[in-house]
């Protein structure tokens, strides 16, 4: 198996566990990466493909999301190893509950991720014992639900605020109207980016799952409501067979014209194979709102090409800054003002910065967060009055 200690640094990980119930046959993985900024937050993954070092990096995805977001969360992740529908996923998600309990939730607060839902949360909670293991939960519990699109939502308005900054600059030429958005998910993440791009007049033109792909030729792009209607009761985008969709097959998401590209499902989707080809086929942005979807390399070549890449801890932070007004007892309408807010100066601050000093914008935004966490370690060591200094983001970071 993988090991996610070959990646310890001076963030973490400060906790690997992989846990196994001879009982249930269930595997998982906890990853807690670094908790100065407060308990672990981040989600249940629930797939065969999950690994340690999988888990290791969405962990990290996460100390840097929370830590860039504001968020008094550390960074986190678990992994369930199995396919959620071939096994009683009630009792696997009861028994990595119990296996991982003494550490929920003062290190680690669960949430969803690729496979889990709101459901799950409501058992897990139930099984650790404490409302405050999780969010994400049913609403019936209090909590406000990933479901809701509160991660699609953070989408739409990370990609609006960069495009209306990379316009103003002149460094990109299209009107909001043009715009071409091709995503490749539609699950809870990309649905939820189509339908709230499509509210505020962005057309989507094509969607793909693991099924398949639509694509359409209109002016208008696909009709996302009637899309999103007749997915209703339905599992993947193939059993729109029988309608009158351009249903082709799923790798073809590379093969279109297109001006935005929102990866919405696994990581490592955009690498050194798709990152020419989408660059072939007139890119000029990708909003990361999966976890991890770029290779380090595709990402360095879309940039020295021109690409803007909106990073995942800022684009797809809806999730997690959902999760906070949850944990705080607040309502609905509050996680969506605060998603909003937080984005829109995020996207703002990182991009203008990078746009300035030439750099990725990843480079900048990692930074950002690296300062803000080196800041919480040195609090939690007692060095205060070096934390209170250490505000130049060239700080040598040496704990
Ligand atoms: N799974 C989501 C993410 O990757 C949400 C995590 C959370 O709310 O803890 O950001």
């Amino acid at each position: 198996m993988t090991s996610a200690w070959e990646e310890i640094d001076e963030w973490g990980p400060e906790k690997v566990l992989q846990v196994y119930d001879p009982d249930t046959g269930m595997k998982g993985v906890l990853v807690i990466d670094n908790t100065s900024k407060g308990p672990g937050k981040g989600g249940i993954r629930f797939a065969p493909s999950v690994t340690p070092l999988e888990v290791f990096r969405l962990a990290r995805t996460m100390t840097w999301k929370c830590a860039a977001s504001g968020l008094p969360f550390g960074g986190a992740k678990g992994g369930i190893i199995a396919d959620p529908n071939k096994v009683d996923r009630v009792s696997w998600m009861k028994s990595f509950a119990k296996m991982i309990r003494p550490y929920c939730p003062s290190q680690y607060i669960a949430a969803t991720d690729v496979g889990t839902t709101e459901l799950d949360m409501a058992i897990f909670a139930h099984e650790i014992g404490d409302m405050r293991a999780c969010t994400g939960k049913p609403s019936e519990l209090g909590g406000i639900p990933h479901e809701l699109g509160t991660t699609g939502y953070g989408v739409s308005v990370a990609l609006q605020t960069a495009f209306d900054i990379l316009k103003e600059l002149k460094l990109i030429q299209l009107s909001k109207s043009q715009t071409r958005v091709v995503i490749q998910g539609f699950g809870n993440v990309g649905s939820f980016a189509a339908r709230f791009l499509d509210q505020n007049g962005i057309k989507v033109v094509g969607v793909s799952d693991v099924s398949g792909f639509i694509y359409s030729k209109d002016k208008n792009g696909l009709n996302i409501p009637k899309l999103m209607k007749d997915m209703k009761g339905k599992a993947k985008l193939s059993d729109l067979k029988d309608y009158e969709y351009d249903l082709r097959d799923k790798d073809e998401i590379f093969e279109i014209d297109l001006d935005i590209f929102i990866p919405a499902a696994m990581g490592g989707v955009i690498n050194n194979k798709t990152a020419p080809k989408l660059l072939g086929n007139g890119v000029k942005m990708v909003v990361e709102a999966a976890n991890i979807p770029t290779t380090v390399d595709a990402c360095e070549y879309l940039y020295k090409n021109k690409i803007w890449v909106i990073p995942d801890f800022l684009a797809n932070a809806g999730g997690v800054i959902g999760s906070f007004v949850e944990y705080q007892g607040r309502t609905e309408k509050e996680a969506f003002d605060l998603i909003e807010y937080k984005i829109t100066k995020n996207i703002k601050e990182v991009l203008t910065e990078a746009i300035m000093k030439e750099e990725n914008p990843r480079k900048i935004a990692t930074e950002l967060s690296e300062q803000i966490v080196y800041r919480a370690m040195l609090l939690r060591k007692g060095a205060i009055s070096v934390a209170r200094e250490a505000y130049d983001r060239k700080d040598k970071i040496s704990l």
